[in-house]
């Protein structure tokens, strides 16, 4: 039997997870703020909590309006569940103690968000789970795995360079090492690329930037591709070991298309607590409807823009791939056909002429976030990246004279016409 298609990406972006409220009829999904959710009577209570029977008992495991969300997102990516947390910092964190313990290591790509290498460090300082760092190519990441790596953990799209990795090619390895391969998209979203398309068996995003797309909302989410084979697999007791405190439950066993999202979810949520908010969840919700319309809109900003400052005398270089001189073009343009999203850096001549830049632009936003419907601009090497030293902001080609742009939706020549002005 062949499976029904799925609808196209743009339809499941309006449509995944998400149904006419039934009691009410509702057409938008609504916003589900309570913490408590009434039983029916006391089976009922110890069914849901033993995890006999699903349902919704208290908002800090699963919540109606999170729920839609998770399996939207679950939808977009192509996965088979997800689980949404209160940050894309805290997706990271429960991805990598579901799969670590103190004493294991994981294999992550040096070229990751500066939050992200902040966690990764800290983890290994106080709970000894150890990130062997390594430039993400297959052949440097396959030279870093040990006999106690568990996982390996890269960014799709680079922050902040915008270079796109080689997907295809690591998930390889770890397919060779059998390993679980965790792959950040944030960058890319779905609407760019679809990491488990590649053999990614877990993609990790922060909501707070391309998915609400506004910057009005944080938030992260786990999605479970429903494909790495955990069953009886001693290296993840999480997953695929008994949950003594519920009846020896084995997620792997008893749901073995999500048993990922299910670890995740007990860990992450019932036992450490960073769940996202309902409110959270119908912005990001919201959000998501359009996203592969704007998508499509920030990179063509973001090509014009880019273009436009790569002859420009004032800038040194440009880092975005799409740029047909870049080193990584050709790459890029194979995983990203439709375009590669809006994040890039320039670095000016001097540092001086970076703070000028910062002080005269008008529609471009001096901040920190990405992927917002308005142009920002921010210092990484005062902000972002000031905790790393000087030799790690360097492999990511950061200098003084480095600015990260995030290209809004806006009209490309408004952009441009700014970004001249506060050059010359
Ligand atoms: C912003 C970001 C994060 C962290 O997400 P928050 O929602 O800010 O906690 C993780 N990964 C990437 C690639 C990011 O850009």
């Amino acid at each position: 039997m062949t499976q029904p298609s799925l609808p196209a990406l743009a339809t499941r972006a309006v449509h995944g997870g998400a149904e006419p409220d039934r009691p009410t009829g509702a057409r938008v999904t609504p916003i589900f703020q309570t913490n408590g959710f009434v039983f029916e009577d006391q089976e009922h209570g110890a069914d849901i909590f033993a995890m006999r029977r699903q349902g919704f008992s208290y908002s800090r495991g699963s919540n109606p309006t999170v729920a839609a969300l998770e399996r939207r997102i679950a939808s977009l990516e192509g996965g088979t569940a997800a689980v949404a947390l209160a940050s894309g910092q805290s997706a990271w964190l429960v991805a990598l103690l579901t799969l670590c313990a103190t004493g294991d290591e994981y294999v992550g790509s040096s070229q990751v968000f500066g939050g992200s290498l902040g966690l990764m460090k800290r983890l290994d300082k106080r709970l000894n789970v150890k990130c062997a760092f390594a430039e993400p190519t297959p052949d440097r990441i396959e030279a870093a795995i040990t006999p106690r790596t568990r996982a390996i953990v890269i960014e799709a799209i680079v922050n902040p360079t915008g270079e796109v990795v080689d997907l295809d090619g690591i998930a390889e390895v770890a397919k060779a090492h059998k390993l679980p391969l965790v792959v950040d998209s944030t960058l890319a979203s779905p609407a760019l690329l679809r990491p488990i398309e590649h053999g990614a068996d877990v993609v990790i995003h922060s909501a707070s930037k391309f998915l609400v797309g506004n910057g009005t909302s944080i938030g992260g989410l786990i999605v479970d591709a429903g494909t790495f084979p955990w069953q009886n697999d001693e290296r993840f007791p999480l997953v695929a070991g008994p949950w003594e405190d519920y009846e020896n439950i084995v997620p792997a066993d008893r749901f073995p298309k999500n048993a990922f999202a299910t670890a995740s979810r007990l860990l992450g949520l019932r036992e450490l607590g960073p769940g996202m908010q309902a409110t959270t969840a119908f912005f990001i919700l919201t959000g998501i409807e359009t996203l592969p319309l704007r998508m499509r809109r920030h990179c063509e900003n973001a090509e014009a823009v880019a273009s436009f400052l790569s002859t420009h005398a004032a800038v040194a270089s440009v880092s975005y791939p799409g740029v047909p001189s870049h080193p990584n073009h050709n790459l890029a343009r194979r995983y990203c056909p439709d375009g590669l999203g809006s994040i890039f850096m320039i670095t000016l001549k001097s540092a001086e002429k970076a703070k000028q830049v910062l002080a005269r632009v008008n529609l471009f936003s001096h901040l920190v976030n990405l992927g917002e419907t308005r142009s920002l601009i921010a210092h990484p090497a005062s902000t972002t990246h000031r905790s790393l030293s000087p030799s790690e902001r360097a492999s990511f080609g950061i200098t003084d004279a480095t600015l990260r742009l995030s290209i809004g939706i806006e009209d490309a020549p408004d952009l441009i016409a700014d970004l001249a002005q506060a050059l010359d």
